[in-house]
């Protein structure tokens, strides 16, 4: 284990299971990674960040993901703000602000609205020049870290294009409203935002007004495919781990779980399962890392193959463990609601799909 992987087993403990069930993330542990600069640890030392390959990154949120998947949903977000600041903004944008992300402030990505779901084409929070100023109206919905966000990166419509405009969280016109009683990932500070009449200095919006969005959500959310692919890699080997230990212990029938061959079958299972997420997600992060042409579309994969692994593992994972798994302060119980929002988020399974059929389609001539 590394500095940064045991920096973050002392900061979750055995605490995981309480956040859980209490919906929050206490506020020491978030400033300390956010000051550490490990909440996106991908951003360049100029800017106070770790400069992490995305491989090692990967493997580091992997080691949150096994822990804690709520803390692990407010680093993706962190890291994708960071990132989308990295890519869109200017000069002056990246000086002003990204040093603020490693240095304890928190962030969140605004894309969803209510009527804006898988197609974020019909998104209508609206970004308009008056003066010297933008006005920002508009409601996002189910963002991941607003309840803890000081700084939210919202998506929206500008002119005949679309902008991504920089709001702090205590701007006027800006309320934050937890979600209740999530399925899963329910430390994660998931959030509605309403923009009424939010009024900021033009220079709060980001480089690449006006352009498609397509153009512009692309990046924050190959960043999110990427991180939520190895979130989803800390899932199954916590499933894995939890499983594994369970069926070495409990006997019934007059020997271990482990010695009855279809449960043998199931660890097998959760086995292929956490190598074949593991080999792909490195792949996607060597693609990232090279900067390959490919590297989005590797970032579907991973982000597909993860999270259908981890989801099918973590339903494995409880059936091993059955009673003892059952309950909500369980590591595989946990698991099994926090997989099931990876098929939604950054890409449900279906969008994964129809990406990857079209990536299908190009290569096959
Ligand atoms: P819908 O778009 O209504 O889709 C419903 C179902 O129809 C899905 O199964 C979908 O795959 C399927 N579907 C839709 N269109 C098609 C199609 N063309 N073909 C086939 N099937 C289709 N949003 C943010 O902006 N920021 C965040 O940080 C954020 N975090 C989230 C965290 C969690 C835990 C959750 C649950 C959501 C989060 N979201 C966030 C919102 C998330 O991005 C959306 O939930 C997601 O895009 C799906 O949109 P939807 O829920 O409106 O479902």
């Amino acid at each position: 284990m590394n500095d940064r992987e045991a920096l973050v087993s002392e900061l979750v403990g055995d605490r995981a299971d309480t956040w859980d069930l209490t919906g929050l993330i206490p506020a020491e542990p978030l400033r300390k990674l956010g000051e550490a600069g490990l909440l996106c640890g991908e951003l360049p030392e100029q800017y106070g960040g770790l400069g992490l390959s995305s491989l090692d990154n990967g493997r580091f949120t992997a080691h949150v993901g096994s822990l804690c998947s709520s803390l692990r949903s407010v680093m993706t977000s962190q890291g994708m703000a960071a990132w989308t600041i990295q890519r869109l903004g200017s000069a002056q944008q990246r000086a002003d602000h990204l040093p603020r992300l490693t240095s304890g402030t928190l962030a969140a990505v605004g894309f969803s609205e209510p009527g804006a779901g898988s197609d974020l084409s019909a998104i209508s929070t609206e970004i308009r020049p008056d003066g010297d100023d933008v006005v920002v109206d508009g409601r996002k919905v189910w963002v991941t870290a607003a309840h803890y966000a000081h700084l939210l990166v919202i998506f929206g419509r500008y002119g005949d294009g679309a902008a991504a405009v920089l709001v702090p969280a205590d701007a006027p016109g800006v309320t934050v409203e937890r979600v209740a009683d999530p399925m899963g990932c329910r430390a994660a500070g998931h959030a509605g935002i309403r923009l009424d009449s939010v009024r900021l200095p033009r220079g709060h919006v980001l480089g690449g007004a006006g352009a498609a969005l397509t153009m512009l959500v692309t990046a924050a959310l190959s960043y999110g495919r990427m991180s939520v692919a190895w979130g989803c890699v800390g899932i199954l080997r916590a499933c894995l781990a939890a499983a594994s230990r369970h069926a070495k212990s409990r006997e019934q029938f007059g020997r271990p779980l482990a010695q009855h061959q279809l449960i043998g079958g199931h660890l097998a299972d959760l086995l292929v399962a956490e190598q074949t997420a593991t080999r792909v997600c490195e792949h996607a992060s060597h693609r990232w890392d090279e900067g390959s042409p490919d590297m989005v579309t590797a970032a579907v994969l991973a982000k597909h193959v993860g999270a259908t692994q981890a989801a099918a593992a973590a339903a494995t994972a409880v059936q091993v463990l059955a009673s003892a798994g059952a309950s909500d302060g369980h590591v595989v119980a946990r698991a099994y609601r926090d997989a099931k929002l990876m098929e939604i988020i950054e890409g449900s399974n279906e969008l994964c799909r129809l990406m990857l059929a079209q990536h299908a389609l190009s290569v096959s001539g």
